[in-house]
């Protein structure tokens, strides 16, 4: 930050901390001025709107470019939370009985209510006091966002493999084997395999004594604890709201927005960069690259639209 804050200092450009904007100002579908909250009006031929979404507003993003988008003649797609962790109202999650659990390199796979697959992460998981969080919460919590907004009734589970790199056949070849072992505990057993709230979570699931010998443990009860370890479900109810989402969906349609310039194309004078579009990605620095690639296509193309006018007044 310090590197650009420098080079903006540099290049003598005036900058306003503090300053709220309430407005944009057009005449005849062109910007001519920008209304800051003070009630100062500052006259311009071209603006880029770079206000961010709505999510963390106490980040200063608090989507106050939306209704004057809008305004302008502009789509505004409502904005929705992604890049948020999960909401769940199992009882597993009401009870608190995982809270706090981390799952390394799992993967999530969310379905619908005709158990038909809508995506799947893969990822760092923690099960928190409301629902699922970390990373592959994080990138499922999209697709969650984009079905309740469908269908608000929608059934929807997430599935967690806790080790997708071992087969389903493989740990119950495994277990299978351990049952030559005597009289060691179930619990014993199941614990090679994932950590100890969840064996336990998955025995009680099954309603099946820990502490029962593995030598009388059958087939079948062996098959339903392996398809708990590569998939455990999660009834999914939504995800926390929008200002506790990384990053908001939703925004300035890009149909409205040429392209190749973020001009837009219902006023002139006027582009958009960064998450006040409806442009959004997975975390991991692909919404700052957004950011900063449209920013900067906006203010060279911002600067050529200026320039090309500059022999005329800005209008009154
Ligand atoms: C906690 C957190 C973690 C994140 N982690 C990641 C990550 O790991 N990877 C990733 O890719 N993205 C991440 N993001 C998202 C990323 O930070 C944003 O996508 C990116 O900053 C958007 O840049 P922007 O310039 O469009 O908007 P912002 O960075 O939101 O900047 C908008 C600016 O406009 C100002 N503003 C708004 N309204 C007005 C107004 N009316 N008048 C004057 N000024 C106004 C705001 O004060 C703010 O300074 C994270 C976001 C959060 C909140």
């Amino acid at each position: 930050m310090q590197a650009l804050v420098s080079q903006v200092y540099r290049l003598g450009v005036e900058v306003w901390q503090d300053t709220a904007v309430s407005g944009l100002v057009a005449r005849d579908e062109r910007i001519v001025g920008v209304q800051l909250a003070d009630g100062r009006l500052i006259r311009t031929r071209a603006v880029v709107v770079a206000t961010g979404g709505a999510s963390v507003p106490q980040t200063g993003s608090t989507g106050d470019a939306y209704p004057w988008a809008r305004a302008l003649g502009h789509t505004i797609i409502d904005p929705y939370p992604t890049e948020v962790p999960l909401v769940s109202h199992a009882p597993v999650i009401q009870a608190k009985r995982l809270q706090g659990l981390s799952l390394r390199d799992v993967v999530v796979t969310l379905t619908d209510g005709r158990a038909k697959r809508l995506t799947q992460e893969e990822g760092d998981v923690m099960f928190s006091h409301f629902g699922l969080t970390g990373p592959a919460a994080l990138r499922v919590s999209h697709y969650v966002s984009t079905a309740l907004r469908k269908n608000p009734a929608e059934a929807l589970t997430a599935y967690i493999d806790v080790l997708p790199a071992i087969s389903g056949s493989d740990i119950l070849g495994h277990l299978k084997m351990g049952r030559q072992k005597g009289r060691k505990e179930l619990k014993t057993h199941v614990l090679e395999w994932v950590p100890e709230r969840l064996m336990e979570e998955i025995l009680r699931t099954l309603a099946l004594d820990p502490h029962q010998a593995m030598a009388e443990v059958g087939n079948p009860v062996l098959e339903a604890v392996v398809k708990l370890i590569k998939a455990f479900p999660l009834p999914i109810a939504g995800t926390l709201p929008l200002a506790k989402a990384t990053v908001t969906g939703g925004g300035v349609s890009v149909k409205d927005i040429q392209p190749s310039t973020m001009g837009s194309k219902r006023c002139q004078g006027l582009y958009f960069a960064g998450e006040v579009m409806d442009v959004h990605a997975h975390t991991g620095g692909y919404n700052i690259t957004v950011a900063f690639s449209t920013g900067h296509l906006a203010g060279q193309s911002a600067a050529e639209y200026s320039l090309k006018l500059s022999w005329a007044p800005v209008p009154d």
